[in-house]
């Protein structure tokens, strides 16, 4: 995608910054590959966020790739404990010691010889998250310039962070540099010189966050079965990632506890993976809880992906058991305002177009996570104008300004001040349009690519032995 495409949206000035950093990226560049490895080719932020910065990057001449590393069950019971531990919660309580180091060890370095094969030396290796990060010493050997990139984190450190810390700090002495979405989630050992903070961004171009007019929002929504809109004329086609049409298809299979949400429903939604973190089940208590004082139109949707479709997360298809049997739970004048929607992933353009469509039907979007990285589910709904109501932490303090851009949520264990908040945005018409307007102008501001891809130039150009631009937001 060329950087162009960018220009209008950017804040005046922007576009110049971008355009010299691009160049500067092209010469220092020439002739090496960026690498980046994760562990999922769809499904969650790092996934969704590489889609686009690889495709700007090589739209701006860079030959940036992509790797996914493959694991199987007793790799990923290790990296989501490691992730569950990286956000200060105890995951599934199993251990962290040699036999998983080992089995952790074993996964990655079975694929070394495949990736060596394919990086160069003097190549740049941008490894995501700690599924990656073990790879570091191996590839360092090799000859690549090795950065880490930790995408999570947790603003505090108890035993949770630091038993998942001393299980990654053999590996992280490798990377010449490591990135952080906050500065509150560096660990101690990680040496100041190598650290970089960058946040995330995201792609207003990308099937998930580009334009759509209300009358396709409405045939997306109608014929997947999701609302059952009448009189709709909107089209079902859509942009997909490589620039072709794609048709949203008909779902008669769809995981849609709860049935259909009505046509004149107002939907508070919530759009996650399965995860306990993100706290589905809190926001369906809540919700189920509070009834009596949410206004009698207003419907919930709680929406997350197939559970199958995402390669690395184990625990999901328990979550959504969980949140399932809550809603069992609820008297049926209860459970009739209450969806739970699994979005298939066999397509991942038709899943972000329905997201797209979902979170610019929605009234309001919550995001009620019990820690978070960055959670581009707030960045994603903010950038189109919807009043968002989040948690107060992690990468979401650095999204909204509580009461300007968003509310947001000082105890995300507090259910009853989260919906009372809902309920504020949604008795006051003019309170929503000032917290959605002003969201969007935030993220222009701060969270949009051409900011990020500037920050990847400043540190290749310090990697690379260059002296660095001054490349500030
Ligand atoms: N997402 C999606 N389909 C779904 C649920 C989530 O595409 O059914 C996307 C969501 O739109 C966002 C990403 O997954 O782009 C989640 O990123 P976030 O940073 O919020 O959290 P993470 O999953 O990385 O913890």
């Amino acid at each position: 995608m060329s950087l162009d495409r960018l220009s209008s949206v950017l804040l005046p000035g922007r576009e110049a910054a971008l355009a010299g950093a691009a160049a500067r990226g092209r010469d220092l560049l020439a002739g090496r590959t960026v690498w980046n490895i994760n562990s999922t080719a769809s499904g969650g932020g790092v996934a969704e966020m590489l889609q686009a910065l690889l495709a700007y990057s090589r739209g701006a001449g860079v030959d940036a790739r992509w790797l996914v590393v493959e694991g199987d069950p007793d790799f990923f019971a290790v990296t989501k404990r490691l992730h569950n531990l990286l956000h200060g919660s105890p995951g599934d309580g199993g251990p962290t010691g040699d036999t998983e180091a080992a089995t952790y060890e074993r996964v990655l370095h079975g694929q070394l010889e495949e990736l060596t094969s394919l990086v160069a030396p003097g190549d740049i290796v941008l490894l995501h998250d700690p599924q990656t990060a073990g790879l570091a010493p191996w590839l360092r050997d090799h000859g690549a310039h090795v950065v880490w990139r930790c995408h999570i984190g947790s603003d505090t450190n108890d035993e949770s962070t630091a038993r998942a810390w001393r299980f990654l700090e053999p590996y992280l002495s490798a990377p010449e540099a490591s990135i952080f979405s906050r500065s509150a989630y560096v660990p101690a050992f990680v040496e100041q010189d190598r650290v970089w903070v960058i946040p995330p961004s995201l792609d207003p171009f990308s099937t998930k966050n580009r334009p759509l007019p209300p009358a396709d929002v409405e045939a997306a929504l109608r014929h997947t079965g999701i609302v059952p809109f009448a009189g709709v004329d909107g089209s079902l086609e859509f942009e997909r990632r490589d620039g072709s049409r794609g048709t949203v298809r008909a779902h008669p299979d769809l995981r849609l506890t709860g049935g259909p949400v009505p046509a004149h429903a107002r939907v508070v939604m919530q759009v996650s993976r399965w995860d306990r973190l993100k706290d589905m089940a809190g926001v369906l208590t809540g919700f189920a809880e509070q009834v009596n004082s949410i206004p009698d139109d207003v419907h919930l949707l709680l929406v997350g992906p197939d559970s199958e479709g995402v390669s690395d997360d184990p625990e999901s298809l328990a979550v959504l058991l969980d949140c399932e049997l809550i809603w069992s739970a609820q008297p049926t004048a209860v459970r009739e305002r209450m969806h739970l929607l699994s979005l298939p992933m066999d397509d991942v353009d038709e899943n972000a177009h329905l997201v797209n469509a979902l979170q610019r039907h929605a009234s309001v979007v919550v995001q009620k996570s019990l820690a978070e990285g960055f959670g581009l589910t707030v960045t994603e709904p903010m950038w189109k104008g919807r009043p968002v109501v989040a948690s107060r932490l992690g990468g979401i303090e650095d999204q909204i300004v509580d009461g300007e851009s968003g509310l947001l949520l000082d105890d995300p264990t507090d259910l009853q001040s989260f919906l009372a908040r809902v309920c504020d945005v949604m008795v006051d018409d003019d309170l929503a349009a000032h917290l959605g307007s002003a969201a969007r102008e935030r993220v222009r501001e701060q969270f949009l690519g051409d900011r990020h891809l500037r920050q990847y130039v400043e540190l290749f150009d310090v990697l690379l032995g260059g002296d660095a631009p001054a490349a500030t937001v």
